[in-house]
Order: structure tokens, then sequence, then C-alpha cells
């Protein structure tokens, strides 16, 4: 095995002020992809008791063989450890990265229950998949025989990049369409690089490329080509296209300036790490530095808002979320590691408005937590004459993501949708009721998880091979 370099890792353990100001430090800043040297691995790895009752791979949507890959990297044996890993995910060393494993794989680690801390599985998992890149055992795709049969897939985030590797080590002729410049939705342009290196997701587009699959990239469908051309031009097609409709809020001043959706925001900022030209960036209408920077929302999004806007040099960043923090949908550990770096959290308030144009505040109305709704979560009630107005420059709203109409985007009458919006499809291949339609990741799911789309994408591939009576072709890498 080549000599793996000793890299810096980056202790997560840190003394936290009894409050924080809103000022923000750049030395707080804590980058989760800091390098995690073999010694740590291993470390790590032999931390697992082998317990026999894998609560970790059964709480990993992929089913990783997670015990087989610490065992392995615990006894030095990392060929084996990135073959056994990559075996059941397609992209190990993004899931490693980005899932939230606190309520997946790590949260039911045996040891984080018996209280000695979880085995961190992530960090090992990137740490194989990385050495294994580094290392050249990362190897194209190379099919053992090319099949006639072509699936096109629209959208190539992780969900149609999971399918379009599983059809084509099978030799199925894959094309991948994307509205974008650039492939791997958004883990390229929603997933902020602190989180996840772009390098990362392009060597795998590229691997993809030079395995055989084609990308026919700035092509929305719809409109650059129909639907109905996609379905007679292939024997399947593969919908893939996420959720992108922003929730937005209809209050006072929401159309000022300054008052910015995330998902533009974030996509601003990841153009001008590509080196794109992006005005609105340039012009500070989509950057954060020297602003008094407010994020409303409390899911993910909001939290990679808020750490974005740290990075780019905002003077201060606070969030508002209208529940309290045990009832926020993001990551506890996300919210930790945004306070970590500064950020205030203002829980239990809502916004009721916007001052000013450009933007100068938002008016904050004070929530309580009242009786629980049909799904058992406490419902905000507004607390009256509590009010007060936040100071603003910048305001971020993330409020989470709906489905665009489809069929009507698309004139598919017939698409079957739920009452979201969302495809309807069988959730263990993505077949719709269309003959030869399958649906794969948020697009069924609704805003949901990179591991979930990659599930989807590799059981809906394996479905379809299925029906070309193709399965067992798969070549080995
Ligand atoms: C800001 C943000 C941060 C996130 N962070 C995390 C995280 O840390 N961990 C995690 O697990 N999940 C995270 N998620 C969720 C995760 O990114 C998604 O669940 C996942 O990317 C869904 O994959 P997908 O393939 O279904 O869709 P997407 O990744 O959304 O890809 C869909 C693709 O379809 C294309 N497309 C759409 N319509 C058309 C059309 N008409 N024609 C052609 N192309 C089209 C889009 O351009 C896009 O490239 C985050 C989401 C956001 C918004
Ligand atoms: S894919 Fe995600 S949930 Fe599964 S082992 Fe890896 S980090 Fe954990």
């Amino acid at each position: 095995m080549a000599e793996q370099p000793m890299l810096k890792f980056v202790t997560v353990e840190r003394d936290m002020p009894e409050k924080r100001d809103a000022t923000v430090r750049k030395e707080d800043f804590r980058e989760i992809y800091a390098e995690y040297a073999e010694a740590k691995a291993q470390e790590q790895s032999s931390r697992c008791s082998q317990c026999g009752v894998p609560y970790c791979q059964s709480h990993c949507p992929l089913h990783n063989n997670i015990p087989d890959w610490l065992r392995l990297t615990a006894e030095g044996r990392l060929q084996e450890a990135y073959e056994v890993s990559q075996a059941t995910n397609t992209f190990p060393e993004i899931c490693g990265r980005i899932c939230p494993q606190d309520r997946l794989c790590e949260g039911n680690c045996v040891i984080e229950q018996s209280g000695h801390g979880t085995v961190t599985i992530g960090a090992v998992e990137k740490y194989i998949t990385d050495t294994a890149w580094d290392n050249g055992w990362v190897m194209p795709i190379a099919p053992r025989q090319e099949r006639s049969e072509s699936v096109g897939i629209i959208g190539a985030g992780p969900g149609g990049l999971a399918a379009a590797d599983v059809l084509r080590r099978a030799g199925v002729q894959v094309t991948v369409y994307d509205r974008y410049d650039r492939a791997g939705g958004l883990l390229t342009y929603g997933i902020p690089g602190f989180k996840l290196e772009k390098d990362i997701v392009v060597r795998r587009n590229d691997q993809l490329e030079q395995g055989g699959v084609t990308f026919e990239l700035n092509t929305n469908v719809g409109e650059d080509i129909s639907f109905a051309d996609l379905r007679a031009k292939h024997d399947a097609v593969i919908i893939a296209t996420g959720v992108y409709k922003s929730r937005d809020l209809e209050a006072p001043g929401v159309g000022a300036g300054g008052v910015v959706r995330a998902l533009d925001f974030l996509t601003a900022s990841n153009r001008k790490s590509f080196g794109d030209a992006v005005p609105k960036f340039d012009s500070g209408a989509l950057n954060a530095e020297g602003k008094r920077v407010v994020v409303i929302g409390g899911g993910d999004t909001a939290m990679d808002c808020v750490r974005t806007s740290v990075r780019q040099g905002a003077t201060s960043v606070k969030c508002l979320y209208r529940r309290d923090r045990a009832n926020m949908p993001g990551s506890q550990r996300e919210v930790q590691n945004a306070e970590e770096e500064g950020v205030i959290f203002e829980w239990l308030s809502a916004p009721r408005g916007f001052t000013g144009d450009p933007v100068t505040g938002v008016m904050v109305q004070k929530m309580r937590l009242g009786a629980p709704d049909a799904t058992g979560r406490q419902t905000p009630e507004v607390i009256e004459g509590a009010d007060y107005t936040e100071d603003a420059d910048l305001v971020i709203m993330a409020l989470g993501f709906e489905p665009e109409a489809l069929p009507t985007l698309w004139d598919q009458p017939e698409l079957p949708v739920t009452r979201w919006g969302t495809i309807k499809a069988e959730f263990t291949t993505g077949a719709t009721e269309l003959d030869g339609v399958y649906a794969v990741g948020d697009i069924v799911r609704g805003a949901s998880l990179v591991v979930w789309a990659i599930r989807d994408g590799r059981d809906c591939a394996e479905a379809i091979l299925e029906k070309l009576g193709a399965t067992g072709a798969i070549a080995a890498e």
C-alpha cells in the first residue's frame, strides 16, 4: 500500500463560552472535511465492538456493511475495506462527508448508546474511499459487454447519477440530461464547499463520463427537449429532477432588496468557488461580506446559509426559527457547529415582515409552542405584544422546497403526482404508472437526503435491468 500522508485532523471538542456574541471568528471555523490520518481511522475502527446486532447497518439507508469495513480498516486492509464499502454505496466519500450520521448510522451505534461516544463511521467511510482514489483503486466503469438498450435520465443529482452508474456497469447506453451547466445537482450547486469540496463531485462526474455515460448539460427538459421525445428516444426514462420551488413568505417587505432565497445565495457562493462570473455576488446582492445577516428557517439549508455567511465575512449572523431547538428539523450537529462559529439562534421567533428597501430589519414576533397538531407536533402560537425588530442588511429565506409542477411544465397531464406534487412511484423500484417511466430521489420523497437519493437510484436501475433481462451483467470495476 502506498504511504499515506499524515494530514491535519481537526478535533471537534472546543470550550464553549457561556454566551456568544454575534461576532464571527474565522479561527472558529470547523471544516468537517478536515483530513483524517490512517492512525485515526484505525483507532476509530478498532473501537467497533463488532456487536453482532449492527444497528448502524440497519439505520444506514444503503445497509452498508459497516462492521466489516471497520474491521478491515482496523487491520490496515484498506483496499479490501474499500471494496466492501463501494459494493453498496455509489459515492461513499460523499456520504461520509455529508450524511447526517447523528440521525443514521452513528446515532445507532451501540457504543454511542452505552454512553462512550460513537465510532466516527462517516469519517472512516470518507477516509477509506479518499485513500482508494489516491491509490488508483477507483477505476472507470468498464462494462463486460455493451447492450443496445438505452436509458434517459433527467437530472444529474445523486439519484440520477447513482442510477447511471449501475446501468452503465451492465453495459446499458445511458444519457443524463440536466438543465445546469455542471452535473451533480445539489451536490454541486446546493451543498456548500466547506461540507463537500467540489473537486470530490467533479471527479465522480468525470469517472461516469470516462465510463461511457453521456451528459447532455444545459438541457432543460420541457423547454429544450420534450418529455415525449425523450420517451420515444429511450427504452426507459428516469425522472430525477429534485425539488426546486422555494417556499416563500407572504409578509410585508418580502420583495425588498436584500431579502433573498437560500438556494440563490448558496448557488452564487458555489459558482464563485468554481471561478464563474457571478455578477450578483460581486455587486453584493448575494454576498454576506460586511453585513448583518438574518437567516429564516430551522432546517439544514438554513444551517448551510448561516455557516456560508460566516465564511463570507458577515459582521453578525442570526438564525430565526419559529419552534424551539428540540423541534427543529435540521441536524443538531449542524446547529452545534454553527453555534461554535458564532451564529446566534433566536428560537421561537418568526418573521412578521421586513423594514426598509433595501432591507434594514426583520420584524419578529415571539412564539410559544401550543397544542400538538394531527402529526403530534406542537403548533407555534404568537405571543401578543412581544414583537421586536432585528437589524439586518441581508435576509436569507430558507423555508424549504417543493416540487415544480412537472405535469404542467412538461405537458404530461397523465404523469401521476401526489397531492404534494411529488411523483407517485413505487418506493422499491421507482416505477410509475406510465410504462417505462421511473422516478427517484427528492422528486418522489420530497426534500430528503443524498443517501436516500442514491438508494433510490440504485434500486431503480436494478429494477430496469431486471426488466431488460440484464441482471448479472454488472461488471466489476
Ligand atoms: C442547501 C442544501 C443542503 C443540503 N445538504 C445536505 C446534506 O448535508 N446531506 C444530505 O444528505 N442531503 C443534503 N441536502 C439534500 C440533498 O441535496 C438532496 O436530498 C439530494 O441532492 C436529492 O438528490 P436528487 O438526485 O433527487 O436531486 P438533485 O440533487 O436536486 O438533482 C436534481 C437535478 O435535476 C436537474 N433538473 C431539474 N429539473 C430539470 C429539467 N426540467 N430538465 C433537466 N434537468 C432538470 C437539476 O438541475 C438538478 O441537477 C441538502 C439540500 C440543500 C438544498
Ligand atoms: S452512507 Fe451515510 S448512513 Fe450509511 S454508513 Fe455512510 S455515513 Fe452512515
